[in-house]
């Protein structure tokens, strides 16, 4: 009988979309996939390490998972293998092993390729250890890869009907200051424009129509071009995968103001499958945090795109990310952010209070903001943001009941 595999999801789209991957490697080596906790003989966690929230929420479900006593139908009698991967794999590397001994294998985002075979040698100890008596749990860890084989992303396994996320570029290499991707990921690889346009092919054979590119910084893209080797970014991908025939949406994230041009806007407006919507994180209004932060851009750079975006992509969405309480943001920081969201009206804001990541540069910088000034801030750009959006959808209705 095939053994099943429970896949838990935390963080980002990237993680959405290698849990895809191993989904769909897994399948291929003969396992089946179970929404089914209970049911499943392998249990794998794909992590986050971008906030440490997301970090205690896996440690817990860890914990809950392999409480002895509990009942599990795929496991038999024992606790099922317990697999934790992505990021805080990279970060934990086998101290994961002391923290949560009931763990069986961690493995990092450079080296998903290896778990189908990891989990088979695995289950084959296990029945050797059980007919041996063995007292010894086999444990494996890899976290040292250089970079993934092209074949793991066209197992042609999509969660979503209809729709797929094609990673265009792995990896980060901006070092925001409070950022632990870079650490855990490792520096930008750019995939083969070649390579993504197959891989949308395929997807299109399969039926899937709509397309998310994705990428830590997709406008810092670069590949040799499909039809003459010169240099291809973004702008040219995006225009190559807009001729594909059967692709009848593409969307991309995550933009970063730094590597965003007006020619990114032009071409989401002359192409007609490109989604009108831009996710641009700002993270802080004042000069000074975003100087200590390492994003590259200044508060008047970014406003001046944020005016072209809206110049040019008629009606387009601008949604962005901000962090409040970053170390040393005082309250003249604050009310410059704060007076960006409400120049800048964006149609969405995800708003962060800042958390330190070990071994990033915010890191040394110290967590002074108090934890209650921190929750004050948050709510008064949560409480801008929704009256924002409300008067935006409100005005919509009008507009539309006036037709
Ligand atoms: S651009 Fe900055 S925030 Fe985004 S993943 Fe890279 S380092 Fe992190």
């Amino acid at each position: 009988m095939k053994k099943h595999v429970y896949l838990r999801t935390f963080g980002c789209q990237m993680n959405v979309r290698d849990s895809e991957v191993v989904a769909g490697l897994m399948k291929k080596a003969g396992f089946a996939l179970t929404d089914d906790e209970t049911k499943a003989g392998i249990v794998i966690f794909m992590t986050c390490s971008v906030r440490q929230h997301a970090e205690d929420k896996v440690w817990s479900e860890i914990g809950r998972i392999s409480k002895p006593g509990r009942k599990n139908r795929g496991a038999g009698s024992v606790r099922p293998v317990i697999g934790l991967i992505g990021c805080m794999a990279q970060n934990y590397r086998e101290r994961v092993f002391e923290r949560a001994p009931s763990v069986d294998f961690v493995v990092g985002p450079a080296d998903i390729d290896k778990i189908p075979g990891i989990v088979k040698k695995i289950l084959e100890h296990r029945s050797v250890s059980k007919q041996a008596c063995g007292l010894f749990d086999l444990k494996i860890w890899e976290t040292d890869g250089l970079g993934r084989p092209e074949h793991i992303y066209h197992t042609g396994f999509y969660e979503e009907k209809g729709h797929a996320y094609a990673v265009i570029s792995e990896g980060c290499s901006n070092f925001c200051t409070y950022c632990i991707v870079p650490y855990v990921r490792g520096p930008v690889r750019h995939r083969n424009a070649q390579d993504i346009i197959d891989e949308i092919n395929k997807a299109v054979a399969g039926g899937i129509t709509r397309f998310t590119l994705l990428g830590q910084n997709v406008n810092s893209y670069r590949s040799p071009d499909p039809l003459n080797g010169k240099p291809v970014d973004f702008v040219s991908l995006l225009k190559h995968v807009n001729r594909i025939e059967g692709v009848e949406e593409i969307g991309f994230i995550t933009s970063h103001p730094r590597d965003t041009t007006p020619r990114l806007f032009e071409a989401m407006a002359e192409f007609d499958k490109v989604r009108k919507y831009l996710h641009l994180p700002v993270q802080s209004g004042s000069d000074r945090i975003l100087r200590a932060m390492n994003r590259g851009y200044t508060r008047q750079e970014y406003l001046k795109l944020a005016r072209e975006y809206r110049r040019i992509v008629k009606g387009g969405i601008l949604t962005t990310d901000i962090i409040v309480g970053f170390p040393g943001e005082t309250k003249e920081d604050f009310c410059l952010t704060r007076d960006i969201v409400r120049d800048t009206e964006f149609d969405a804001a995800y708003i962060f209070k800042y958390s330190p990541r070990p071994n990033t540069q915010a890191e040394m910088m110290g967590d002074d903001v108090p934890r209650s000034e921190k929750e004050r801030r948050h709510k008064v750009i949560l409480d801008l943001q929704r009256a924002i959006s409300r008067a935006k959808k409100e005005a919509l209705l009008n507009s539309e009941s006036n037709l």
